[in-house]
C-alpha cells in the first residue's frame, strides 16, 4: 500500500477576500508548520490571539456553512472551501491565521486556494500519515436525506442533489476523486443559492457578502449568471462540500461515497461516525496485536 507522507506549504500565503455571510473583509494567512502540527486556526480578534485546532470535536455549527469553534465565543466559519484545496494537495500541517469569523469566499469555489497554496509550494515531510479505510458500509440519514461510504481502495463519489427548482431536479454526478480530478474538475465550481432566498438570509444577516462574483444564483426558472462553469455546477460544488466537510477528519479517507441531498450537517455527522468506528478498530487492533506479546512475556518470567 501506498504510503503517504505528511505535507507543508513551502512558504507563507497571504489571500485577502469577502465572508461570505459576513460581508466583512478578511485576511487570511497560511503559514508552513511541523509534521504533527495538524490544521490549526489562529483567529486575531480585539486583540487576543485565539486557538482553534481544525477538528471533528470543535464543530459547532452545520447549518449554511461549516464552523469550527473553541468551545466559547470564539468561532471561524465557512472552513470547508479552504479545507477542500488542503485536502487536494494534501497538506497536513498549516497554521491558518485570520482576522475575522469567516473565512474569505474568494470566488465562491475552492480554486483560488488551490492556485495560492500551489504557488508558494509544497514541502514533503519525512512523517507519514495514516489513510483511513473503512472495512464495512457507514451512512447517515435524516428524512429523505443520505450519505453512505462504502469501502474502496480509491476514493469515489455519486451525489444526486434534487432541490424544487427545474434546472436541479435530480442533478446527478459519479466520479473517481483523485488530486488531478479534483483540481480540474470539482475544486473549480462555485457556491450556489436561491434568488428568492437571499432577502431571508440577509435578514437573518447571512449572505451579506454574495455576488454574481462569488456564486450562482438560481433565479425561479434559471441562472442569474451570465455562464456556468460546468453544466452541473451545482452538484459538483456539493461533492466539493462533502470533502472540505470530510477533510476535517485530519486524514487522508478512501471509500465510495453515495450522497443524496446531503450537506454539512450528514457531512460531518458521518465523518463522526467514522472516526469513531476507525478510532475504535485502530484501538481493538492495537490492543489484539499487545495481548499476545504481553502474555507471553509474563508467561516466561
Ligand atoms: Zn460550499
Amino acid at each position: 500500500m501506498k504510503i503517504i507522507h505528511r505535507k507543508t506549504i513551502k512558504d507563507s500565503l497571504p489571500l485577502k477576500g469577502i465572508g461570505l455571510h459576513s460581508g466583512k473583509t478578511v485576511t487570511l494567512k497560511l503559514h508552513p508548520a511541523e509534521a504533527g502540527t495538524g490544521l490549526i486556526f489562529f483567529l486575531y480578534r480585539a486583540g487576543q490571539k485565539v486557538r482553534i485546532p481544525i477538528s471533528l470535536d470543535h464543530v459547532v455549527d452545520t447549518s449554511n456553512a461549516t464552523t469550527i469553534g473553541d468551545g466559547g465565543s470564539n468561532r471561524v466559519q465557512t472552513i470547508e472551501h479552504l479545507l477542500a484545496a488542503v485536502y487536494t494537495l494534501g497538506i497536513t500541517d498549516c497554521i491558518l491565521e485570520i482576522d475575522s469569523v469567516e473565512v474569505p469566499i474568494m470566488d465562491g469555489s475552492a480554486g483560488p486556494f488551490l492556485d495560492g497554496i500551489r504557488s508558494v509550494g509544497i514541502t514533503e515531510l519525512k512523517e507519514t500519515i495514516e489513510p483511513i479505510r473503512i472495512n464495512s458500509p457507514m451512512w447517515v440519514v435524516d428524512g429523505d436525506k443520505y450519505l453512505v461510504m462504502l469501502p474502496s481502495d480509491e476514493l469515489k463519489v455519486t451525489y444526486n442533489i434534487d432541490f424544487n427548482h427545474p434546472l436541479l431536479k435530480g442533478q446527478s454526478y459519479t466520479t473517481k476523486l483523485d488530486e488531478s480530478i479534483l483540481t480540474n474538475d470539482i475544486l473549480p465550481a462555485r457556491t450556489f443559492g436561491f434568488l428568492k432566498d437571499v432577502e431571508a438570509l440577509q435578514a437573518r444577516g447571512l449572505a451579506l457578502g454574495g455576488s454574481l462574483d462569488n456564486a450562482v444564483v438560481l433565479t425561479d426558472d434559471g441562472y442569474l449568471n451570465e455562464s456556468l462553469r460546468f453544466e452541473n455546477e451545482c452538484v459538483r460544488h456539493k461533492i466539493l462540500d462533502l470533502v472540505g466537510d470530510l477533510a476535517v477528519m485530519g486524514r487522508p479517507f478512501y471509500g465510495h461515497l453515495i450522497a443524496s441531498k446531503a450537506g454539512h450537517a450528514l457531512d460531518i455527522s458521518l465523518a463522526k461516525c467514522i472516526m469513531s468506528k476507525v478510532t475504535g478498530d485502530e484501538l481493538t487492533h492495537f490492543k489484539s496485536k499487545r495481548i499476545p506479546l504481553f502474555s507471553k512475556r509474563e508467561a516466561n518470567s
